[in-house]
C-alpha cells in the first residue's frame, strides 16, 4: 500500500485502508484453487496454510502501522550522539527488513549521517525500540525465552515449529547475545549506582545464599558463581524428611557471574539482595544459608543492615558428610562402629547444637596419620562454624537447616543450560545467557520489566562479541 497520504488522514480512514488491505491479501492468497485443494486435505495442511496466510497478513499490517508512524513523526535532523553536531539527511526512505513474531516485513524511514564522525542514525528505530538486529523486539523476546532453556540450535527449531517460518541458530544467538549484553550493562550500572531505593520486601525475613559451580568458558573449566535471594515465610510447609514445620521460600531471585572472583561477585549479589528488599526499613531478619565455601562466609557481613538480625546457617547435610568422613577414618567407612558413633552425634547436633559434636571429636584418640589429619580438619571446620550450627534454635524458629535452595540454584540456573555435552562458551556469551536465564527464572515480573523498557534499543549496533559459543546436543 502507498501510505504516504495516510499520514494526513484521520484514524478512521487509516483503519478502513488497513482493513481493505487485509481483505486484498486474503483475496489474493486465498484463491478458489487453494481452498479447493485444502478442503480435500487433512487438518494439518489446512492449519499450516492458514498460519502461512496469517503471517502474510501480520507482516503487511506491521509494515503499514510502522510506515504510518514514520510519516507522522517527521522531525528535524537529530544531533550526532558521538560529536553532538547536527546530522544530515542522506536518505528519506531507507529500507529496513525485519523478521517479526507475526510475520516478516520491511519499512522505510529517514536515515541521517554525521559528516564529522561517520555515524549513521534512524531516529524512528530508536522510537520503535529496535536495535541493530533483524528480529523485532517481540520476536527477540520470544527467541530469548526459548534460548534461555535450550541450546540455540534447538531454540531456532522450536521457533520455526511454533511460528511456521524458518529461523536460524545464528540469529537466535545474536538476539540472546545482544539482549544479555544490555542486561549486563544495566546490572553493572545498578551495581555501581542504584537508581531507586530498595523495594519493600514481601515479608520481614529474607533468605539468601551463594555457591559456585563450573562451566567450560574460553577453553577451560571456570567457576560460575550464583546467588539466590528469596522471602522466607510467613507461610509454612512441612519438611518431608524431618516432618517438621518450616517457613516456605517465596519469590526466589537469582544472579550468576561467569568466571568471576569472589570480590567481583559480591556487588552483584548485593545488587540482587537489594532487588528483594535488602536495605529497606521493613526488613527485620536475613537468613544466610550455605555450605562450607570459605569465600562465602567471610563476606556475609557485607549484608549487614542496622536493625536487621543476620542469622548464618551451615547446611546440615554438609555437616553430616564431614561427620561421616571422620567416622570412616576412625572406625572404617560404613562400618557398624562408624554408624554407632555417628548416630548419637548427629542426633545431639539437632537436639543440643554444636557442643556435643565438638566434645565427641575431642574424645577421639587418633592413632594413624590419616586419623590425625581428618580430626584436625574436622575440628577446625566445626570450630569455625560453631555459631552456624545452632540447629535446635533454627528449628524452633522454623528456619531451614539445609541449603537445598542454593544447590537447586546451581543446577537450575547454570548447569542445566551451560553444561550440556560439548558446550563451549565465551565469557560474554555465557554471561549473556546467564543474565537472561536469571531474569526468566526469577519471576515473570523480572523478565517483563527488563523487556518493558525496550532493551534492543540499547543493544550493540554491530555484533561486538565474536560468535564462539557453540553448543552441541
Ligand atoms: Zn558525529
Amino acid at each position: 500500500m502507498n501510505v504516504s497520504h495516510l499520514a494526513l488522514e484521520d484514524n478512521h480512514t487509516i483503519t478502513q485502508r488497513i482493513l481493505d488491505e487485509v481483505r486484498d491479501i486474503l483475496l489474493e492468497s486465498l484463491t478458489a484453487d487453494l481452498i479447493t485443494e485444502l478442503v480435500d486435505r487433512d487438518m494439518d495442511a489446512m492449519e499450516q496454510a492458514t498460519q502461512h496466510l496469517l503471517r502474510l497478513v501480520g507482516g503487511r499490517l506491521m509494515a503499514t502501522l510502522v510506515e504510518v508512524s514514520v510519516l507522522r513523526h517527521v522531525g528535524p535532523p537529530p544531533n550526532c550522539a558521538q560529536c553532538n553536531r547536527p546530522m544530515r539527511l542522506v536518505d528519506r526512505r531507507r529500507e529496513r527488513k525485519m523478521h517479526g513474531l507475526v510475520g516478516d516485513f520491511a519499512y522505510s524511514r529517514p536515515y541521517f549521517h554525521c559528516r564529522a564522525c561517520g555515524d549513521g542514525l534512524a531516529p524512528d528505530d530508536e522510537r520503535f525500540g529496535v536495535g541493530a538486529l533483524s528480529y523485532t523486539p517481540a520476536l527477540s523476546r520470544v527467541a530469548a525465552a526459548q534460548a534461555v532453556d535450550v541450546p540455540f540450535e534447538r531454540a531456532a527449531r522450536k521457533l520455526s515449529e511454533t511460528l511456521g517460518a524458518d529461523f536460524c541458530e545464528a540469529d537466535v544467538y545474536r538476539a540472546v547475545e545482544s539482549l544479555g549484553a544490555v542486561a549486563e550493562t544495566e546490572i553493572q550500572a545498578e551495581m555501581a549506582t542504584p537508581a531507586a531505593p530498595p523495594p519493600a520486601p514481601d515479608g520481614d525475613t529474607l533468605v539468601m545464599g551463594m555457591d559456585g559451580t563450573t562451566s567450560h568458558i574460553e577453553g577451560a573449566w571456570h567457576e560460575v558463581k550464583v546467588g539466590v535471594v528469596g522471602t522466607l515465610g510467613p507461610e509454612t510447609k512441612r519438611d518431608p524428611t524431618t516432618d517438621r514445620e518450616l517457613f516456605a521460600v517465596k519469590n526466589p531471585m537469582y544472579c550468576a557471574a561467569a568466571n568471576t572472583e569472589a570480590d567481583a561477585f559480591m556487588p552483584r549479589f548485593l545488587w540482587l539482595a537489594r532487588q528483594a528488599g535488602q536495605g529497606h526499613p521493613a526488613l527485620r531478619r536475613v537468613v544466610f544459608i550455605n555450605d562450607g565455601g570459605p569465600w562465602i562466609w567471610t563476606r556475609a557481613s557485607q549484608l549487614d543492615q542496622e536493625g536487621v538480625e543476620r542469622i548464618e546457617i551451615l547446611d546440615y547435610f554438609h555437616v553430616t558428610e564431614h561427620v561421616w568422613r571422620v567416622a570412616g577414618a576412625f572406625f572404617g567407612p560404613q562400618s557398624l562402629d562408624a554408624h554407632a558413633w555417628v548416630r548419637p552425634v548427629l542426633e545431639n547436633l539437632l537436639d543440643h547444637g554444636p557442643e556435643p559434636l565438638l566434645q565427641a571429636l575431642n574424645a577421639l584418640r587418633p592413632r594413624t596419620k590419616d586419623q590425625k589429619d581428618e580430626l584436625r580438619k574436622a575440628t577446625g571446620y566445626f570450630s569455625d562454624h560453631r555459631e552456624h550450627m545452632r540447629y535446635p534454635q533454627y528449628m524452633d524458629m522454623k528456619l531451614p537447616i539445609a541449603s537445598g535452595i542454593v544447590e537447586a540454584t546451581c543446577r537450575s540456573v547454570v548447569c542445566q543450560r551451560t553444561k550440556g555435552a560439548g558446550m563451549r562458551w565465551s565469557r560474554m556469551g555465557a554471561q549473556a545467557v546467564l543474565n537472561l536465564r536469571c531474569f526468566y527464572l526469577s519471576s515473570h515480573d523480572r523478565w517483563r520489566n527488563f523487556f518493558d523498557h525496550r532493551p534492543l534499543r540499547n543493544a550493540p549496533r554491530v555484533a561486538l562479541i565474536r560468535r564462539d559459543a557453540q553448543d552441541a546436543a
